[in-house]
């Protein structure tokens, strides 16, 4: 079968002589001039395929320039379709020596949770700027370790929450900092799929996981109470079911919680591996908004009042990465930040423990 890859040293051994990976090195060597940041994917699975490298196909300020798997079976293919070096190519033994790698600047670690903090680590220690995917570790001390790690080394760390990239999502922001509608007064959020039965680390390995929905897909609904209302909660109540007790060993199944904001903001707030429901809504002293579907990769739809919001869907991903790489040029903070998964991972640990209690945790 004739591929581009093989064209390309076919063509190149033939015509000049040269060794193929000239034409790579062009490939790097014409971005890097363009001004781009390389990142390097490090967990080549679900989301680094079918999101991040598409995203980092449209990407102005960044590009895909490097792996770093525990999969060997899966380089060839990632080498082919994004014409990456074999230079650019590391396994989880030889990661440290991307030290010495300058076309790297940036490593996104899309690993299982309880993975993230070695691996963020190793990257700050490296000299590499770090992405690490939410939930940013399974316990808020592994989080504080990390931020450290990248402080020592003077990395830049952003946790890869999407949606505080996203416009839809940016609006509600604006709304609650300029109370466009009144005070907001009740947050109701939920973000569920029925998942019980995959057979994927975050249903099966809560050693991995952390925890159930609430870690996976519930952090969007706490997410999203923290910028839609712009404050922090000061108390919680929740409670968590089982109603398949073989399925999602040591994790919850479905998991609701309450809470209460500064100046009598109340949320409502839930998250599941047996529902289906994926909104955001937010009412005010003075009316009503809402985004439903709210946390999907696209195709979100805002309503303010009963009329549309009118805002275009965009590449969330494209945004995010594109956005650290401003924050790292211009030194400017990072949005979604280390400290914002730390923060998360502090009120997951309130809700589990209200729930496990049964008593109001305050923060
Ligand atoms: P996945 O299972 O599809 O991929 C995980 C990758 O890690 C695989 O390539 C796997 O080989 C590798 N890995 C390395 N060590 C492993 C080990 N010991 N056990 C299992 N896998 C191991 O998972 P995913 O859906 O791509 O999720 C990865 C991370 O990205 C998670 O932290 C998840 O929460 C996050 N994520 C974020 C979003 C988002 O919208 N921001 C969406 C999906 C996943």
């Amino acid at each position: 079968m004739v591929n581009r890859r093989n064209f390309i040293k076919s063509t190149a051994l033939a015509t000049a002589g040269a060794p193929w990976l000239l034409s790579d090195f062009n490939i790097h060597h014409r971005r890097r001039q363009e001004g781009k940041m390389g990142i390097a994917l490090l967990g080549l699975g679900g989301y680094a395929s079918g999101q991040l490298a598409p995203a980092l196909q449209v990407t102005k300020h960044c590009y895909l320039a490097g792996i770093v798997t525990g999969s060997p079976s899966k380089i060839p293919e990632w080498q082919e379709q994004y014409e990456i070096p074999d230079s650019n190519v590391y396994n989880y033994e030889n990661f440290d020596d991307i030290a010495s790698n300058d076309a790297i600047d940036i490593v996104y670690v899309v690993t299982p949770n309880a993975l993230h903090m070695p691996f963020v680590i190793r990257a700050a220690e490296a000299g590499k700027h770090v992405i690490c995917e939410k939930p940013m570790e399974i316990s808020s001390n592994r989080c504080r370790k990390m931020i450290s790690a990248c402080e020592q080394n003077n990395r830049r760390l952003q946790i890869g929450y999407r949606l505080r990239y996203e416009s839809h999502h940016r609006q509600l922001m604006e709304y609650a900092r300029n109370e466009t509608f009144g005070s907001v007064k009740v947050i109701d959020t939920n973000f569920s799929f029925y998942g019980v039965n995959g057979s994927n680390w975050r249903f099966t390995d809560a050693s991995l996981s952390g925890g159930g929905p609430l870690m996976d897909i519930g952090i969007y609904s706490l997410e999203v109470s923290r910028y839609a209302s712009d404050r922090e909660p000061i108390s919680v109540t929740a409670q968590s079911f089982k109603t398949i007790p073989e399925k999602l060993p040591g994790m919850e199944e479905s998991i609701f919680w309450q809470m209460e904001f500064p100046d009598g903001i109340i949320t409502n707030g839930g998250s599941s591996y047996v529902a289906r429901s994926n909104y955001v809504h937010i009412s005010t002293e003075k009316g009503w908004y809402r985004i439903d579907p709210a946390f999907s990769y696209g195709g979100l739809k805002g309503v303010v009042n009963g009329e549309s919001m009118n805002i275009p869907n965009h590449n969330q991903q494209a945004a995010q990465m594109d956005a650290f790489v401003q924050n790292i040029r211009n030194e400017t903070p990072v949005i979604g930040s280390g400290e914002e998964g730390l923060q998360d991972m502090i009120y997951i640990e309130g809700i589990y423990e209200a729930a496990r209690s049964g008593q109001k945790i305050r923060f």
